[in-house]
């Protein structure tokens, strides 16, 4: 009996070794790869985003190789590319005679579009990417009916159906959150265990990502490229998170310092969300680690990780398919300011924006507060446009998809959403950033001013936000605190704060 010829389509983020579809007789099956212009044009990527995609592929496809599939790998700079999925496909099922096209389901809206809407000669079919704890509509069904999807609760019933961290039906240690033991500022002469940093030579590929003429935004030295592009190094990555971070990663997970751009946290989502590891092994690494060293390890610093993987990411993927494609292109408070010039470069005189987004640049990451409480609180404060914040995000990190990158964007920090993900804008003045980070005492603003030449930008902009925004908020029970504060100020202070704030959205490109 013959067996039918099947083309089956890799997506740049489908890097699952372990996917079933690799699993079996192989003859059947030819697998496509392609790095294609247009993934790379939908906005401006990081160069290491890129270079960490087209690397990661490429060594997939050796992998595949190495395992005895046939691979047609359709390189930035092959003669044959065109550049677009329908054509390609098309052009590979003339050539090969395949009789049937398979694709896992993409993670994101749009590229799911794109292979839906795909005109081709043969039957198609899709599997799901065997990925995730949840399947896309699991958040949906948990929620239906209901008008607040809180995540605590979505996170109790993923811990209590997968046995996560359990006695039984119960949580382990009798308490579900143990956050009130995370989130310390990180001692002046505290000195972090060094990043593990791998190094690769990409530049042959940095070569043919100048020829293709892609644009792209930060730094990167190519002959030495520190992210894992493969599943060997992920999983050395979570190995030495196992052995040396997760003992103080809740207590430093919102801690800022402008002399590390790596703590505690596992830098573990670029891997993660090309689906080099999954996020079982992860979870499930941690808490044998826990089991293996429990005097060592504290319980409230696992809790914190597992709530980030197993509660907040498949949260945030559920949130992402209820709600898209309207999530794109939601702007609940009607922010229309534009992105300051210095997010692209970091130059700006405040300290912690300058030293996050200066980090952003080099390495392609920033941990979860400075993205929420540095540089998305700065932009929410100032109204920028969310489509703006949006691209600003998808491009810089080297982890940023679709599918997480907006949720915890419009969703998350900049409340364009109207509340679906977060209960409340995630803002603050300079006491919260003065409280998390080492940032404020050396910066040109002064963070206890409130209005004057060198007042603190981020404290007029606050409440010159809860000002502007308060038929919004003003009844809203977890800010009543805010409002408080600001009806007892004495009128001249609130004018002379909303005059400071005005005078700073005016100029602020030269903040
Ligand atoms: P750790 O702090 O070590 O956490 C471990 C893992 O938990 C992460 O790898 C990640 O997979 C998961 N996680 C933690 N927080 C979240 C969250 N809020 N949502 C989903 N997963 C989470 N994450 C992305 O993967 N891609 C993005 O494009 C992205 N954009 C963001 C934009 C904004 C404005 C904000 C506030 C957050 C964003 N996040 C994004 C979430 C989070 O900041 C990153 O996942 C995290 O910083 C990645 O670094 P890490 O692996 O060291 O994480
Ligand atoms: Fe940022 Fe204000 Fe502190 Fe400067 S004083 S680092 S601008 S919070």
């Amino acid at each position: 009996m013959t067996h039918p010829k099947i083309l089956r389509l890799i997506l740049g983020d489908q890097l699952n070794i372990l996917h079933t579809w690799f699993q079996g007789d192989q003859s059947s099956y030819t697998y496509v790869m392609m790095e294609i212009k247009s993934e790379s044009l939908y906005v401006t990527h990081h160069i290491q985003k890129i270079l960490g995609f087209f690397s990661a592929m490429r060594q997939f496809n050796k992998e595949l190789i190495a395992l005895g599939c046939e691979v047609k790998y359709i390189s930035i700079a092959d003669a044959t590319n065109q550049h677009d999925f329908q054509k390609n496909i098309q052009y590979l099922l003339n050539q090969e005679g395949f009789e049937k096209f398979e694709y896992q389901l993409p993670d994101e809206y749009r590229l799911d579009q794109i292979l839906q809407n795909l005109n081709l000669s043969v039957r198609v079919s899709t599997c799901d990417t065997e990925h995730f704890y949840t399947t896309r509509n699991e958040l949906a069904e948990i929620f239906k009916g209901k008008k607040q999807l809180l995540m605590e609760s979505f996170y109790r019933k993923m811990r209590t159906k997968h046995q996560v961290l359990m006695d039984g039906t119960e949580p382990l240690h009798g308490k579900w959150n143990f956050d009130h033991d995370n989130r310390n500022k990180i001692p002046v002469n505290h000195t972090p265990p060094a990043p593990l940093l791998f190094d690769h030579d990409l530049s042959s590929i940095h070569d043919e990502i100048k020829q293709a003429e892609l644009p792209s935004i930060g730094q990167v030295d190519s002959k030495h490229f520190s992210w894992p592009i493969n599943r060997e190094e992920s999983l050395e990555l979570l190995e030495y998170f196992a052995k040396n971070l997760i003992d103080q990663f809740g207590t430093f997970q919102d801690a800022m310092t402008p002399h590390f751009w790596s703590m505690y946290h596992a830098r573990l989502s670029f891997s993660m969300n090309i689906k080099l590891i999954h996020p079982h092994e992860v979870v499930n690494r941690i808490v044998e680690e826990y089991n293996l060293r429990p005097n060592d390890i504290a319980y409230h610093q696992v809790e914190g990780f597992v709530r980030q993987i197993l509660g907040w990411r498949e949260y945030m993927r559920g949130i992402y398919w209820m709600h898209m494609p309207d999530f794109s292109t939601t702007n609940f408070l009607q922010h229309q300011n534009k992105l300051p010039e210095w997010f692209w470069t970091g130059k700006t005189k405040m300290a912690c924006l300058q030293h996050s987004i200066q980090q952003s640049l080099q390495y392609a990451y920033a941990h979860h507060i400075q993205r929420l409480m540095v540089t998305g609180n700065f932009a929410l404060l100032a109204g920028v446009d969310p489509d703006q914040v949006d691209q600003w995000y998808l491009g810089i990190y080297i982890d940023a998809i679709e599918w997480v990158e907006i949720t915890n964007t419009r969703g998350m920090s900049q409340f364009a959403d109207g509340g679906i993900v977060a209960t409340k804008p995630y803002i603050s003045s300079a006491a919260y950033i003065d409280k998390m980070s080492h940032y404020c005492g050396n910066c040109y603003y002064k963070k206890s001013e409130k209005v004057g030449e060198k007042a603190c930008p981020f404290t007029s902009l606050y409440w010159h936000f809860l000002f502007r925004h308060q038929e919004k908020f003003a009844k809203n029970p977890r800010m009543t605190m805010m409002y408080a504060v600001w009806n007892k100020m004495n009128p001249e202070m609130q004018e002379s704060i909303i005059a400071q704030a005005e005078k700073y959205l005016n100029q602020i490109d030269t903040l």
